[in-house]
């Protein structure tokens, strides 16, 4: 039953099909690494699809089925492009995506063309909406004001404040929830992947993060032990191997050494290192707490920018000499 549904995602599946009264414009919102992108493609194909099968999945075999989703003339799928006057990958850095003006002018004339099928239904999905810049969101806002017959908009994020608030307020939210802990074992179990107890605390309890995060192993285990030296790490002995994720994975990682720290300060426990939650608790014991929530805004600044072509070497020293300072009495 609902094979290709997720089943934490099945509650949600029967609730948007049984609501019938679709809006122009649907947020699929929640949290990265929970199956949005399967969600919104299966609903999708479901919707165009010609004959439906009980549970409102796709049949997999009409010519609609068979089109999906690359050749579907009445689906679009509107997703990040690199910027092309960014120069940034010689220095390593990740090239900074966005969904651009131009993608949405192209929106724009398609949806002027009459719909393919029959019924005329079309489907537009736009994934994730967090990506498009300014000027595309306002085109997307001209659309979705007047919006065409029969076209449904659906928009995947996992962070819906950072689309304008008037884009939000034409839109009716769905929210979709991750799997519990259990499910999530269960789904990685399921899909016969080996991984260690402590991935999906890691992770937040996403499976599909966790499946990411498998890959990144050893750069993983390089920044937990660097971590793990708290006062004693050598700034001249980082190893940049930890970059080859981009900057933002990295400040991830440290920001999520750094909750661990706060959280152990308070409970002597880790959530997301659980394997070295003593490790984590001997350094909460030494911590200066101003400069950890100090070093935590400082995480948080870069974060912003961590996208960016700047020079991620030396932002990465200074991250860990500002690391170094919360094990400084004040
Ligand atoms: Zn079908």
């Amino acid at each position: 039953m609902m094979h290709s549904i997720y089943p934490w995602l099945k509650d949600a599946w029967m609730a948007i099909h049984q609501n019938h009264k679709l809006p122009h414009a649907l947020i699929f919102k929640g949290k990265e690494g929970i199956g949005k992108h399967d969600f919104a493609i299966a609903f999708a194909k479901s919707y165009l699809c010609q004959t439906q099968l009980p549970n409102y999945l796709p049949c997999e075999a009409c010519p609609s089925c068979h089109w999906f989703p690359d050749s579907h003339p009445d689906f679009k799928h509107i997703a990040p492009i690199e910027s092309e006057d960014d120069e940034s990958s010689k220095r390593k850095t990740v090239r900074k995506k966005n969904i651009a003006i131009h993608q949405i002018r192209e929106l724009s004339e398609y949806l002027e063309l009459s719909a393919h099928q029959e019924k005329g239904k079309r489907i537009v999905l736009i994934e994730p909406a967090d990506s498009l810049n300014q000027s595309a969101s306002n085109a997307l806002l001209k659309i979705l004001e007047e919006p065409p017959e029969n076209t449904l908009f659906i928009l995947v994020t996992s962070q819906a404040q950072r689309l304008i608030a008037t884009i939000r307020s034409r839109c009716q939210l769905l929210e979709l929830r991750g799997p519990s802990l259990e499910e999530a074992r269960l789904f990685l179990d399921g899909q016969k992947i080996v991984h260690e107890e402590s991935l999906l605390s890691f992770t937040g309890g996403s499976p599909f993060s966790a499946m990411k995060e498998l890959e990144n192993q050893s750069e993983r285990s390089v920044i937990t032990q660097l971590l793990a030296q708290g006062h004693k790490v050598d700034i001249t002995k980082i190893n940049y191997t930890i970059l080859t994720q981009g900057l933002d994975w990295t400040v991830n990682m440290i920001q999520k050494w750094a909750f661990d720290l706060l959280l152990s300060f308070h409970t002597q426990q880790s959530y997301y290192f659980k394997k070295e939650e003593a490790r984590i608790y001997s350094q909460a014991k030494q911590l200066n707490l101003d400069a950890l929530l100090l070093f935590t805004n400082e995480l948080n600044e870069l974060k912003k920018i961590a996208s960016h072509p700047v020079n991620q070497e030396l932002q990465l020293q200074n991250i860990f000499i500002k690391y170094k300072q919360i094990f400084e009495p004040s």
